[in-house]
């Protein structure tokens, strides 16, 4: 089972930077349809420890978050919920629950996209490998599915970041999925291309013809072959921060 790589600069990267990463993530994602309403939360650790964490403002719109306004939570201490643009308790529960056992998990992206929440719909969730992105989660994915309560309920916050250990992404089950990475470069790269493979399961579906999987030698040397190219994860967010820079700079504020 793959586990996230220890992180490099565990504790160098300063907040300022991880500030203007996951507010760009928040941009980066509106346009590409991955959000949900006001709903919805990405988070990054700035501690190394991984406790104190960034979070979205309450209901503020993906596509209108700026650095500045990100607000900085800390797993040890519920008053910090106690501010008035505290997110709302699920981001606490299921956020705060993942940060504070998985330290390496320096970004936490949670949300609904259209083709993984209808997957997440479905009596098999399970993406089977029948292209290079549905191949990149062979064996790094975990399917939960023993959904016990709300999101908002401190208990299955613990249960989910229990289940996430060791995993890059999470389908879960009636609901959406979550991601982490060792920076929001690479949680954001996981989640972009969970949607894409999302999506080519469900077009492949939808032809109403039979799947052509890969074997499971070849799905899990595919898998391991993404694992050689997580550079390309950090050149496409920076490319995808070049685009936003070129439209609307105002997520660095
Ligand atoms: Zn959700």
């Amino acid at each position: 089972m793959t586990v996230l790589n220890a992180p490099a600069v565990l504790g160098e990267l300063d907040e300022a930077q991880i500030r203007v990463d996951l507010a760009a993530a928040f941009r980066i994602a509106a346009r590409m349809d991955l959000h949900e309403s006001v709903s919805n939360h990405f988070s990054a650790a700035v501690s190394a420890d991984g406790k104190k964490f960034l979070c979205n403002p309450k209901w503020r719109h993906f596509s209108l978050v700026r650095a500045s306004e990100l607000v900085l939570l800390d797993a040890d201490d519920p008053s910090t919920m106690e501010r008035p643009d505290a997110p709302d308790p699920s981001a606490w529960c299921i956020h705060g629950a993942i940060h504070q056992r998985i330290p390496t998990a320096r970004a936490v992206l949670h949300c609904h996209p259209p083709y993984a929440t209808a997957l997440a719909g479905l009596a098999d969730p399970t993406l089977p490998p029948i292209d290079q992105a549905t191949a990149r989660f062979w064996g790094r994915m975990v399917y939960d599915m023993e959904i016990s309560g709300p999101p908002d309920d401190p208990a299955e916050g613990a249960r989910v970041a229990g289940a996430l250990v060791g995993h890059a992404a999470m389908m879960m089950g009636n609901h959406g999925v979550t991601v982490v990475g060792e920076s929001v470069a690479h949680a954001f790269e996981e989640l972009y291309y969970l949607e894409r493979a999302c999506r080519s399961v469900v077009l492949a579906l939808g032809t109403g013809r039979p799947l052509r999987p890969m074997d499971d030698d070849l799905a899990a040397s595919v898998s391991r072959m993404w694992a050689r190219y997580t550079d390309q994860g950090v050149a496409h967010f920076a490319e995808q921060k070049t685009l936003l820079d070129r439209d609307d700079p105002s997520y660095r504020d």
